[in-house]
């Protein structure tokens, strides 16, 4: 029974110091994860917008071919205007020029708006980029920083975790389920010493009765408050 008491309580030194380790990393590997979702839709943003612009460069030089297109043969109507013969003729060509402009106009409005969205796209690219960037920059330190940190804990915790499973394959699996169990439900704490007669975890008072029965047990003994494993270190 001793020998299960200390490994109990040798085992909740060593998760105990394991949760400090992992409490320096803090929220950092949560925000790390993140920031790097984040940045993924942003980036895939910038490669649609970068699509979409293509797409507005290719469709204004399609309508500046066919503004250039239409202008020639303007032009060549407007040539064949001087040398008509008779006036059917003359109005068959004139509507020919009219309906030539108009689509002329059309196109060059055309041309003015893919212009303006291209602009609009422009702003927000730019925009966009800078916002990656700094995410970029923002990851990277956070990267940096957990990389220190865990370059500091990392030795300790790798000798934590070997000493906890050599623990772990001395105790018998009844009560390493049994001790993983309260110490989830207690928040990291499943073994907790009495100290000046009350529990050490939630600090009821323990009838002094109780406490003797405990020195003297030679099974587990739990908290009635918070269901701690109680165990007896002093002396
Ligand atoms: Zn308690």
């Amino acid at each position: 029974m001793k020998k299960l008491v200390s490994n109990l309580v040798r085992l909740q030194e060593l998760d105990t110091r394991l949760n400090q380790l992992e409490l320096q990393r803090g929220d950092l590997p949560t925000l790390i994860e993140h920031l790097t979702t984040d940045l993924e839709e942003k980036r895939s943003i910038a490669s649609e917008l970068k699509e979409k612009m293509s797409k507005l460069q290719s469709d204004r030089k399609m309508f500046e071919k066919e503004v250039e297109a239409s202008k020639e043969l303007l032009k060549k109507y407007e040539d064949q205007l001087y040398r008509v013969k008779n006036n059917k003729e003359y109005d068959a060509i004139s509507l020919e020029i009219d309906t030539k402009k108009v689509e002329i106009e059309n196109l060059e409005s055309k041309i003015i708006q893919t212009l303006e969205d291209e602009d609009e796209l422009k702003k927000e690219a730019t925009e966009l980029s800078g916002e990656i960037k700094k995410l970029e920059e923002q990851l990277k330190e956070n990267r940096i920083e957990l990389e220190e940190i865990n370059q500091h804990t990392k030795t300790e915790e790798a000798k934590l975790i070997g000493q906890r499973n050599e623990i772990l394959k001395e105790l018998d699996d009844r009560y390493a389920r049994q001790y993983e169990r309260i110490r989830r439900a207690n928040g990291g704490r499943a073994v907790a010493a009495i100290s000046r007669g009350s529990c050490g975890n939630c600090y009821s008072v323990l009838p002094p009765q109780r406490i003797v029965e405990i020195r003297r047990t030679d099974r587990l003994n739990f908290c009635e408050h918070c269901g701690v494993i109680l165990v007896w270190t002093e002396g």
